[in-house]
């Protein structure tokens, strides 16, 4: 077992100690991270076990940026957790004195009857968001980098930005051990099981664990944990250009565009780098986590850049900067599982290539169901037993 990277930082939050259940966090990327955070700092025992050293190439965290926005075409009943997570993301930011977002605003474009567009217009309309509608002409005279079609609308959301996955977590995971969080990382859970006092995890290196609740948070290897949910494992390829000028966030937003029956996404330009690729790619690759993804073949660049060409032509012609692999663990409708299995154990898997924005609140959220506090939300729309 590697020793942890993170130092021996004073420990803080732990001069209240009440006795409450002891939890163990088995994967600790972007989720896991931030339930043993929250545990640890609400001054609870807390033991987390992940097989790599997160952050890491095989999490579905690796890749410099994520989005963050508030319109959700996925769901307006993700609003409420956005609020939490933004809020949750500048208390982490004060607390660490690293900056982890980065507003750029965010554009979601295609026809008006795109999911993509539509959706969006739902969740702000539902909860009162800020946005504004502009029409192409608008959109051109606004962000010169883009060339809709005359048909095509875009949904701007103003609070849109980036957050740095790997930036964040090494940030969260150093702030848990702070708080007395005791990590093992370099060795992995092979099983877990209940007993009549609690619940037992058998490590990789022969250790066993033990503590009163379970938190499964293992990104692609929620298939071999959790057999049981109808989860999928696809990889996925990001893109990376350095386009010249006019692509800083100050200048360029982050991107969602449904058009000729693909989604893709971008990001600006964040270490002199800036992101394309497909949400869904046409013919999509289903892996296996331990297998891994492969790494960007030659012939996976031009696709995107011919997608690119007609609507980011400065984009398209730009200079290949690289591909980076990574995977997405996908449920049937693409939400989040997010809930407990049992009286003991709490899992958060699924969370279909739209997770990384959530990290916080879904850490809120699972520190909470780990500890018999009832998250404010209506979690229905997660939970594990709409598949059974
Ligand atoms: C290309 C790409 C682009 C994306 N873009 C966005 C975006 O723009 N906005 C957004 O919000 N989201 C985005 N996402 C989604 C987001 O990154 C994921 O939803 C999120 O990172 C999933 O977190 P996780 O905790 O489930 O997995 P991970 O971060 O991978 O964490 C799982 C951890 O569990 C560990 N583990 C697994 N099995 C075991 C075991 N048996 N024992 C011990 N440890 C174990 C792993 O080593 C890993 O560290 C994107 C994802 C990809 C791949």
């Amino acid at each position: 077992m590697q020793m942890s990277q993170y130092g021996n930082a004073p420990r803080a939050g732990r001069r209240y100690r009440v006795p409450m259940p002891e939890v163990i966090v088995l994967g600790l990327g972007s989720m896991g991270s931030a339930a043993a955070y929250t545990l640890a700092a609400r001054g609870l025992d807390v033991v987390g076990v992940d097989r790599f050293t997160p952050p890491h190439d095989r999490g579905a965290h690796a890749g410099g940026t994520r989005i963050i926005r508030m319109t959700y075409a996925e769901g307006a009943a993700y609003v409420p957790l956005l609020h939490r997570t933004y809020q949750l993301w500048w208390e982490l930011e004060q607390e660490s004195e690293v900056r982890l977002v980065t507003p750029t605003g965010g554009l979601n474009l295609g026809r008006p009857e795109s999911a993509t567009v539509s959706g969006a217009l739902t969740s702000a309309r539902a909860h009162g968001l800020a946005y504004e509608l502009l029409d192409a002409d608008a959109i051109r005279r606004r962000f010169p980098q883009f060339r809709p079609a005359e048909d095509e609308v875009a949904v701007l959301d103003t609070a849109a930005g980036f957050v740095t996955p790997e930036i964040a977590i090494s940030t969260i995971l150093g702030l848990a051990e702070r708080a007395g969080a005791k990590l093992r990382f370099g060795t992995a859970a092979v099983s877990y099981r209940e007993t009549s006092s609690g619940v037992s995890v058998s490590l990789a290196d022969g250790d066993e664990l033990h503590a009163e609740r379970l938190i499964i948070a293992p990104g692609a290897w929620a298939p071999g944990l959790l057999g049981d949910l109808p989860l999928r494992v696809e990889r996925r390829v990001q893109h990376f250009w350095r386009p010249g000028p006019g692509f800083t966030p100050a200048e360029f937003p982050a991107w969602i565009w449904a058009a000729d029956g693909l989604t893709a996404y971008g990001v600006p330009e964040h270490e002199g780098q800036v992101k394309a690729a497909f949400h869904a790619p046409p013919t999509p690759e289903q892996i296996d986590a331990d297998t891994g993804a492969a790494p960007p073949r030659p012939d996976e660049e031009q696709p995107v850049r011919d997608w690119l060409r007609p609507r980011l032509p400065t984009l398209a012609g730009a200079a290949y900067a690289g591909g980076k692999q990574c995977t997405y663990t996908l449920t049937p409708d693409e939400n989040f599982i997010l809930g407990a299995i049992s009286g003991r154990v709490v899992v958060a898997a699924g969370f279909s290539g739209h997770g990384f924005k959530f990290v916080p609140v879904v850490g809120e959220i699972l520190a909470g169901l780990a500890t018999d506090v009832v998250p404010p939300y209506d979690l229905a729309l997660f939970s594990p037993a709409r598949f059974r």
